[in-house]
This record gives C-alpha cells, structure tokens and sequence, in this order.
C-alpha cells in the first residue's frame, strides 16, 4: 500500500525475543520501517497512546502492555517532537487513585510518555455503527490529535482472542463496562459494539506486544507464554486474524473477527492477509486458547431465520462456554458478585454460586477475580463434538 507517497506494508510481524530496551527499540523500529508507522507524526502533536493496562498487576504477569515498549514508542515520538501520552481506563473506576496504582504496578511510571490524568468522560454519538450509535467515552483520548492503539496478546474468556480490535473497549470507563456487557449480552452484538468502537477512533497505527504472551485463562488469570513478536499494522482486524494464526485459533471462533468479517473488513482467513515477511515462521505451537465454539457458528449451517435462531439458542446452552469457580482457589472476596452486570451471583458459603439462566457469559468475573478462581469452562457436549 501507498503511505506518504512510500509503498509499504499493511501488515508486518517482527522478532522480539524480550523486553531487552536495545533489543526492543531495534524491533520496533524495524516494525515501524515496514509498514511506515510513524510518518504521520508531526512536531507538537499530542498522540494518545492507548495501552492495555486491564488492571494493577506486574509486566510479569503478561495482562499489560509491557513498559519498555511504552518507552520505546515514547522515545520515538518524543524525537519527533510530539507528546506521548499513555492512558486506559480498566474495569473499576476511573479516577487518580485507581489508575495511579495501574500505572505504578505496570511499570507506566517509569516510561517517558506523559500518564494520562484527564479522567473526563463525554457522550459521542456513531451513526455509522451498526450495532452502537451512541457511546459514553473517555475524554483524553478524544482530545489527541492521534491515537496509537497499542495492544497485548492474550487469550480471552469471552472474545477468544484480546489483541488490538478488543483493546479499543478501553476507551469505554471502567464504571460503565458492566451496563455495556448487559446492553450487548449476545457475544455477536458484543463483537459487533468493538467493531463499531473501533471504526469510531479508527487509531492511526495499531501495534500488539506478542513478546510475552498471556495463554489460557485470560485476559488476567493466564499464563505468560514467550512467543517473541511484535505485530503492527493499519487495521486492527487484519492484525487480529494473523495472530489469531500465529497462535493456531480458528478465525471462526472469534466474534470480532467474524463481525469484521461480514463488513468486508478482513477475509476470513490469515493465508488471504498481505503480510510482510514469512508471518508462518513465528506461529506458536500449543499456545493454549479458550474456543468459543457457541450458537453464532451454527446458524448458517441451519440457514438462519427461525429454525437456525432456535438451534443456536440451544447450542448455546449446552455447548457454549460459560464461567465455574475452582472452590480451592476461591478466597470467598466477593469480588465477581460485585462486578457481575447481570447479578447472576450469590454467595453461599464464602463461595459464589451462579444462576446459569441469568448469567450472560460476559466474564467480567473470570476477568476480575483476582485468585484467577474462576475459570472458562466447557460442557461436555461441548468437549465431546470438539473431537
Ligand atoms: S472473585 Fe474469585 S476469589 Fe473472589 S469470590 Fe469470586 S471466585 Fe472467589
Ligand atoms: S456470572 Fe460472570 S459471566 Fe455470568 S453474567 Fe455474571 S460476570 Fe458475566
């Protein structure tokens, strides 16, 4: 594709075998170099970078951005005369004391963009959306003059996959993320919000730090999982279906990707992507992922209408994945009872108990529980026909 009159890359994957900052800086730079990732900067510019900081934990523990690419990417705009400015807005509040321990626990504080402490919140309206038209947003981001989104690869308990189309939910406040989860409860319409978001801010550059993935139980409660790249690229549904590739999980099991899908946003699968380099070399063997496997891919194969309705409402009952506690790691803290949207959860015992036919598999207590005691789990039906 043409960028500022240069042919260059939509799409690109580098090595980044670790958060080394020499190492770091050279790969994002051959990152940047592919794909022409910067030249839109310009001396005085305000650019937001939009990290994924989902809560207050460790660069360690894989859930965040890491910071050394944070200060990387800073160091670059900084030489180019702009402000980097690094901000989210995760589940909970969005105020300076919550954020202020986001930012102290991963690792913000020691990088050289400016910490974003606007926490201002303002209704947008999107009449091209499909499924969103009105939204309630953070104010920062919409007060940049560009926007970065730089996002992590993990594994996730309700999307399937947590890369860059996911990250844009970010800029929905922590507060309201719960009415959002109950006002779009159906994965499809959920996927199809992100999408909308997404085609909202429209970042001018999309980057996700694959160097030390989160495997299985994320988007919190995995494990990390070296897999050393980093991904940019112009388009945030490309760069998810190639790491949907890279990690070896099925596109069609992917809400985003299957709502970009019929956008005409994305082909559907990661062979059809114009991609620089030989993207096939860094695929992660055995990177455990959480299928989502539900009703949304059965309707066509019913035709749709009532009938394929009906048969996706029962396999989403009896196949889809839904949320259950491990009782030895629960520390009876109440913490997903207070964040579930739908108030599927009571506790008894110390323990939380849930109420399957109001529970709208949102997660956000998979997402929140901070002993990573409740887990995606998958009826056996659902295991039985994955063989
Ligand atoms: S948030 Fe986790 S540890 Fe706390 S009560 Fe719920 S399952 Fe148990
Ligand atoms: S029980 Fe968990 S998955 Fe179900 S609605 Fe509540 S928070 Fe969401």
């Amino acid at each position: 594709m043409k960028r500022g009159g240069r042919t260059v890359a939509e799409l690109a994957v580098v090595a980044c075998v670790d958060y080394n900052p020499t190492r770091v800086r050279e790969a994002l730079e051959e990152l940047l170099t592919r794909i022409g990732g910067l030249d839109w900067v310009h001396p005085g510019m305000r650019v937001g970078i939009k990290a994924n900081l989902v809560a207050a934990m460790s660069p360690e523990r894989a859930a965040t951005t890491h910071p050394v690419l944070i200060d990387a990417l800073a160091g670059m705009l900084l030489e180019r005369g702009a402000v980097p400015v690094v901000g989210d807005s995760p589940g909970g509040l969005f105020n300076a004391p919550f954020l202020n321990r986001v930012y102290a626990a991963s690792g913000m504080q020691s990088t050289r963009a400016e910490l974003n402490r606007d926490f201002s919140t303002r209704e947008i309206s999107l009449p091209e959306g499909r499924v969103c038209k009105s939204a309630c947003v953070t104010g920062w981001l919409l007060d940049c003059d560009g926007i970065i989104n730089f996002a992590k690869l993990k594994s996730h308990g309700m999307m399937g996959l947590s890369a860059a189309a996911k990250n844009l939910f970010g800029s929905i406040p922590g507060t309201m993320k719960p009415e959002y989860h109950f006002r779009y409860p159906n994965p499809a319409d959920f996927a199809g919000m992100l999408v909308d978001l997404d085609e909202y801010w429209k970042p001018s550059l999309h980057l996700v730090d694959a160097v030390l993935a989160m495997e299985g139980n994320g988007p919190t409660a995995g494990t990390p999982r070296a897999v050393g790249y980093l991904v940019g690229g112009f388009n945030p549904h490309k760069i998810d279906l190639l790491c949907a590739g890279l990690v070896g999980l099925d596109p069609g099991t992917v809400p985003t990707l299957r709502a970009a899908r019929e956008r005409g946003l994305c082909p559907e699968r990661a062979e059809e992507l114009e991609i620089a380099g030989d993207w096939k070399a860094f695929v992660t063997p055995g990177f455990v992922t959480i299928s989502q496997r539900n009703g949304l891919q059965f309707q066509n194969v019913m035709g749709g209408g009532k009938r394929g309705a009906l048969f996706s409402r029962f396999l989403s009952r009896h196949i889809a994945a839904r949320p259950g506690v491990e009782k030895q790691a629960c520390v009876g803290c109440r913490k997903c009872q207070e964040i579930c949207p739908a108030k599927a959860i009571v506790m008894k015992n110390r323990r939380p108990v849930i109420d399957r036919r109001a529970c709208i598999r949102c997660f956000c207590c998979q997402e929140f529980c901070p002993k990573g005691a409740m887990k995606v789990r998958r009826p056996p039906l659902a295991r039985l026909l994955e063989r």
